[in-house]
Formats: C-alpha cells, structure tokens, sequence
C-alpha cells in the first residue's frame, strides 16, 4: 500500500530560466517517483510535488547539487500544502498574459557532450559548426527581445527540421527547448570572402581557412559576440602583418591556444589560473610567460605576460583540430580603438582592409560582446573586462534598490541597471571618444532596458562635464540626474560586491577622475559610505603640462614633478628624457608648468607612476593609456634591495597631503648612480606601499573605521593589490577588493547606481 503522501510548493529564484533548469526538474521528479508541475513565473521558477516525504526531501537536496551548469540559484522556499489527486508531472506553460521575469544567460563555451557528438562520424552533427544544446552555447548576442524564445533570436528566419524539432519538444533531450538547436539539414552555414569583397565558392570553408593561415595570411573569423582577426602566433611575419594592417603598435595581442597543456607550454599556470582559462566563460587569462615561449616577440612585446584562451565555440574547435595549430592570435576584429565589429556587411567594408579572407556566416549576431580579460591575483580570479560570458548574469546585491540607470565613465565603459537586489552590468563599450562606440553605447542602454524589462527612476553619470556619457545623461527628459564623484563611484563599487554598508577608508588610485573642486583627482583616500565621502587623504597636487598631452607624454609629468620637488636646475643634470625630447619642447613645459598655463592641476597617481617611469628610463611617451605604469610594474625587480623611496605627510587644509619631494631626490640620485630601472621600480613601490598603509593607521586612529577598500584602475597592479593587503591586514585592518567586475573604469557604473539609490533617499 502507498505510505503517507505530502504536498509541497517550492519557489526557486535565481539565474534558472533559458538554462534547462525545467527539463531538469523534470527529470528529478521523474527520479523520485513525485507527481506535481513545474513552470515558470515572474520571480523564477515554482515546483509542486507529491509523494512520499522522504522523496521530497531527496528531490530538494537534488535540487541544490544537481543544479545545471547555467543555473544558479539564489533562494529556494518551501510551503506545505494539502494533497490533490495528482499522479504525474508535467511542464506547465507560462500565462502569455504574465510578466514572466527572464534573466537571460551569458554565452558560454561548447560543452563537453556537444564536443563529443561534433567529433563523431557517426553522429549526424559530425564536424557541424553551429551544434549547441541546453547546457551551452550562443545566448545573449542572439536575443533580439524577451521572452527568450527562438522567434525573438536571430535564430528565427532558421526553421527546425524535423529531428530538431522533435528534441526541441522532448523532455528527455539535452536539447529540449534549446531555442539555438541546429543541424546541417536546418541550421546556419559557413562561408568564405576573401578582403576584395568576392564570395568563395568551396565546400568546405574551414579547410580553405585553415589552408590560409597556415600560409601566414590575416583571416576574419566571426565568433560568438563579434570578428576575431586570427593569425598563425607561431609566424612572426603574420603576426606583423596584422600589427601593421590594424595600426596596433605596442599593445599585447591575445593568443588562444587549443588546450590546457598547449597554454602550460607557453606560460605558468596554477590550479586557479587553470580553472579559469576551462571555466563556462572562457575569458582571455593574463600568464607569466615561461623563460622558454617560443612565440614571436611581436605577440606581446616588453609585456612578462601573454594572454591565452582556451577555444569557445564549435568553429574554433574545429579550426584548431583540423589545422593543428600551437596558437592562434586572436584579436578583436576592428582597426585600433574602434568597436568590434559584428554584421557580415560591415565586417567585409572595414575587415576586408585587414584580412585576407572572412570566415563569416549567416547566423547574425544582435549585440557585440567583445572577449572578456581576467587575471588571477591572490588566488582569486579577478576581471579586468567583464563582457562576454558572464553579461548579463546580475551582481547581487545585499539590499533592493529602486531601478537606475548608471551610464559610467568616459573609458572602458559599461553601464549598469539595477532592479531589486540585482545590478546588471553591460558589456565592455570601450572608450567613448570614438563615435562608434558612443553610438554602441546609446544601442546597449536600449537594449539591456529592453531585455530586463528595467524602466529606470533616475540616471546616475559622472561629475566630469565633458565625458560623452555625461552628455547623454543631459539629453534624457523626464528623469533625475544624479552626478556621482568619480573615486567615490570606484568605492562604492568595491562596496557593493563586498556587500558592506556604512562608513570604509577607501583607497581609491587611477590615472584621471573629475574632483569636485574641478582638479584631476586620482591618488585619493576617502572616507566614504554609498551617500557621500569625504576626502580625508590625497597626494600632492602637479600640474600637467599641455594637458592630455602629459597623459601621451610622461617625460612632461617629470619635468614637472623635478621642477615643482627640486627646481628647474634639476632638469639640468642628465637624464633619460634628453636622449629623446627636443631641448626646446622641455623648456616649453618647464614654462608652462611655472607659469602655470595649459597646465590643469592633478593627482592622480598614474601620473606620478609617469614621472617615475620617464625618469627610470622605461618610457618617454605612450601607445594606450596605462603604458607606463604598466612597464614600470613589469620591470620590476622583485629580489631588489635598497630600501623603499621616502614620501612625506602633511596636514593641510583638513587633510592629509602625501608629499614626493623624497622621492625624487632619491629618485634623481639613483639616476645619477645608474642604479638599475628594475631596482628603482620596486623602491618606488615599496614605498608608496608604505606611506598608504601608514596613512591608513593615521586615519583609523581618528575614525575608529577599519574597513579597508581598494578600488581605481591601479589596483590591477599586482604588486600594489598583493602588498597592500598583505600589510594592511597584518596591521588589523579588514581589506576589501574586486572580483566580480573590474576595479577599473569597467566597474565605475555599479557604483554609480549604488550611490544614486542613497542619494535619492528612496
Ligand atoms: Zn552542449
Ligand atoms: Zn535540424
Ligand atoms: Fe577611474
């Protein structure tokens, strides 16, 4: 006889829609022999099931360790409710009627079932470029509007077959419901252009690819979120080809490699370096490079690092299986600074100057997503770019806030909208001085409203007047404006995945942010909780001269920080700027800065990290922003001895001004008694280690806070993030840092939004 039957309503929240979570449920119930219904709702997801208790108690804890591998869930609740007579379980459509709140998933790589079934003659997907399932492949670059069915994709002009179909219907199918679900018979195809423009006919595109970059000739490949342009990385004169054609100088380009033990051959990698380049989300990963990488130095040039990837998508497999490349560069397909590109129209007019063949094909892709970059420090794998694979999967929040729209900063956009406990990201813009770009920006803000179903309250931008963003901000009717302080943004960031509330110290360090005495802020300590700051700490101020041209130039941020610390006679004794500076330009910045004219005052410590670098020898001016302080980490030298560069403190004005006249009297010395670049470089860091951690206690000792957070783009600096925390919190402090989105500009809108939401007092 039957034992005792109960009845249970389970309500699931998270990331569990559009990622196989209801065939899953299924098949659980199925399991454990309960009857009920499983569907869709608004909130999540809602179960009924009935049968025996100890069934159900096993259905839940399956529930949690079974969960598929695109779900996550964030809270699951239980209500008792009385029997029914009820005797199988069924997947219950959602009410067309109701607001069903979909988070749609990140793309993410092929999975491993797909692979197999793409690799086997006797499968009837073997070697097709486009297999995907449930558990993997395209999502949020194919969705045009919610709900995430395939009418709304750009997967809807493809008609199923049949045998699709019929797995596409199936409960048991690791492709029920999968909208992208294709084949050879119904599915999209390759094809091959070469750059003139001319369509190729061949059979087999792949092949021909293959065939060409084996020759060291550039080909466009389109990828999930947008083109790569891919070159054999092991040809040097390929990979300076494609230098040349992209007018890219110095900046590194990204490698993927086809496995694992490919990657370790070129660089080192730990288990958590090795999880990530293998994770779901496949971002670029920075590695130190092995003393014996044979790549071309034209990869990476004066860079200790590379980054590598692991293949993502069924072409790059292919690509990589039947070519049998060591590595592939594989770089955004754009000319430098300009967005990805994505349409085939498009590609063939602005790619087609760049490669010499277009691998392209006709699934089109609705929103770029360009690669996203991460390196692990301290264990902990940390996003430099946060975009493709992991938006738009929401940051939580420790607490609901009204819906915002922050538009973020000036580079390395993203924007960000929040609604309830849950912040949404966009995807890496990129810089918004291009007009390109601005207008991919204007194109994610519609089309992440348009997908959540977020109609903001109010629009969150930064304080700086002329950021194109700003400007956007202003153009919108009917919505309050909140400005938020840069640096305050970056805290503020820092706090909201870490989850904090009240009062931190935070340390806050880039290269250029508008203060709000209309100076350029960027080596600031704040006091801070999400409604406002104050400034209780900040590093002398300099003047720039010409402006952002000292930003391209870092010889002009020494001429004014010897001139300001050791007077104009300093400029007079030899230095490495001499070598490549005109006389004449540098008496005409010596001017400037004296006289202060087209030289605007600030503190950002990328400009310091400027000066020392020009005086260290390292670089006079730079191809991308960030250069110089990038060089000088790298040229470290670790085992140096000497010790760390003195910085002074002063009281002033109701804050602590850290002052660099010791520096660069110390600096000027070493110069004079040609001590090595890398042993001036680890003295520098030292130091500036030492004075923050210093003013830290200062501040502690007054405010009783001790609550660290460090935020800014410098904190990408390995050394600085390491050994900040590492003496802070051998001092007691409790020290808080970025892993969910970028402590650069990349992460400035999260903070945005959490400041607005306090602002308002809502
Ligand atoms: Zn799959
Ligand atoms: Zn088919
Ligand atoms: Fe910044």
């Amino acid at each position: 006889m039957n034992a005792v039957q109960v009845r249970r309503q389970i309500h699931v929240s998270g990331l569990v829609q559009g990622v196989g979570f209801r065939p899953f449920v299924y098949r659980l119930a199925d399991e454990e022999r309960l009857a009920g219904s499983v569907m869709n709702t608004a909130s999540g997801v809602v179960i009924e099931v009935q049968g025996e208790l100890d069934s159900i108690a096993q259905f839940l804890s399956r529930l949690h360790s079974e969960t598929p591998p695109l779900a996550r869930i964030t809270r699951i609740t239980v209500v008792d409710q009385s029997c029914i007579d009820d005797r199988q379980f069924r997947i219950v459509e959602s009410h067309k009627d109701q607001a069903v709140h979909t988070l749609i998933s990140p793309d993410v790589t092929v999975c491993g079932d797909c692979l197999r079934e793409m690799f086997d003659p006797q499968d009837r997907r073997y070697l097709y470029p486009f297999i995907n399932c449930t558990n993997c492949g395209p999502r949020f670059t194919i969705v045009r509007s919610i709900p995430y069915d395939r009418g709304y994709t750009s997967m809807a002009e493809f008609e199923m077959c049949p045998r699709c179909q019929a797995e596409h219907d199936d409960p048991r199918s690791r492709r029920f419901h999968a909208q992208p679900n294709a084949c050879w018979q119904c599915g999209p195809r390759l094809e091959l252009w070469n750059g003139d423009g001319w369509f190729i006919a061949t059979h087999d595109p792949v092949a021909e690819t293959v065939a060409a970059l084996r020759a060291g000739r550039i080909v466009a490949v389109k990828g999930l979120g947008g083109f790569h342009l891919a070159a054999d990385a092991t040809n040097a004169a390929a990979v300076e080809l494609l230098r040349e054609r992209k007018r890219r100088v110095e900046k590194p380009f990204a490698v993927m490699v086809p496995d694992l033990a490919a990657a370790g051959a070129l660089c080192h990698i730990d288990a958590v370096e090795g999880e990530a380049l293998q994770s779901r989300q496949r971002p670029i990963v920075l590695l130190r490079k092995r003393a014996g990488c044979n790549l071309p130095e034209q990869v990476a040039p004066f860079h200790r690092e590379l980054g590598l990837f692991l293949p993502y998508t069924p072409l790059h497999h292919l690509l990589f299986a039947i070519g049998g490349f060591k590595a592939l560069v594989m770089t955004s397909g754009n000319a430098s600074e300009e967005p990805i590109a994505i349409d085939n129209e498009e590609a063939r007019e602005r790619l087609g100057k760049l490669a010499d063949f277009l691998l392209m094909h006709n699934r089109d892709i609705l929103l770029r997503c360009d690669d996203s970059v991460a390196r692990v420090t301290g264990n902990t794998l940390r996003p430099l770019r946060r975009s493709r694979g992991f938006v738009p999967a929401p940051v939580f929040l420790h607490q609901e806030i009204p819906p915002i729209l922050a538009v973020g900063g000036e580079l390395k956009n993203t924007i960000c909208l929040t609604s309830g406990a849950q912040a949404f990201l966009s995807q890496h813009i990129g810089d918004l001085e291009n007009l390109a770009a601005y207008s991919f920006f204007n194109q994610a803000i519609e089309h992440l409203k348009n997908i959540l179903e977020i109609e903001p309250v109010a629009i969150a931008h930064d304080l700086h007047p002329d950021y194109l963003s700003t400007h956007w901000a202003q153009e919108q009717r009917g919505l309050p404006l909140i400005g938020v302080q840069h640096h305050h943004a970056h805290i503020a960031s820092c706090m909201a995945e870490n989850h904090l509330d009240g009062k931190v110290i935070g340390f806050a360090l880039d290269g250029t942010g508008y203060g709000t005495d209309g100076n350029i802020w960027g080596g600031e300590v704040l006091i801070a909780d999400y409604a406002g700051f104050t400034r209780a700490a900040q590093l002398e101020y300099m003047p720039m001269p010409g402006g952002a041209a000292a930003i391209h130039e870092p010889w002009r941020m020494a001429v004014s920080y010897l001139a300001h610390y050791l007077g104009p006679d300093a400029l007079k004794n030899r230095l490495p700027l001499h070598e490549e500076i005109h006389p004449a330009q540098i008496q005409l910045a010596l001017r400037m800065v004296e006289r202060g004219i087209y030289s605007p005052l600030t503190s950002g410590y990328g400009r310091l990290c400027d000066a020392v670098a020009s005086i260290a020898g390292i670089r006079q001016k730079v191809n991308y922003e960030g250069q110089a302080a990038i060089e000088l980490e790298a040229a470290m030298d670790d085992g140096a001895d000497g010790a760390a560069y003195p910085f002074e403190l002063e009281q002033r004005a109701g804050r602590l001004v850290i002052g660099m006249e010791g520096l660069f009297r110390a600096l000027a010395r070493d110069v004079s008694d040609r001590v090595p670049a890398g042993v001036m470089s680890a003295r520098f860091h030292r130091g500036l280690a030492d004075i923050l951690v210093k003013v830290a206690h200062l501040l502690r000792a007054r405010t009783d806070l001790d609550r660290v957070c460090l935020s800014g783009g410098t904190f990408n600096n390995v050394f600085l993030l390491k050994n900040l925390s590492r003496q802070l919190s051998a001092g007691g402090f409790q020290v808080f840092t970025q892993n969910q989105v970028p402590c650069g500009d990349g992460g400035l809108s999260l903070g945005q939004a959490m400041v607005a939401a306090h602002l308002r007092r809502l």
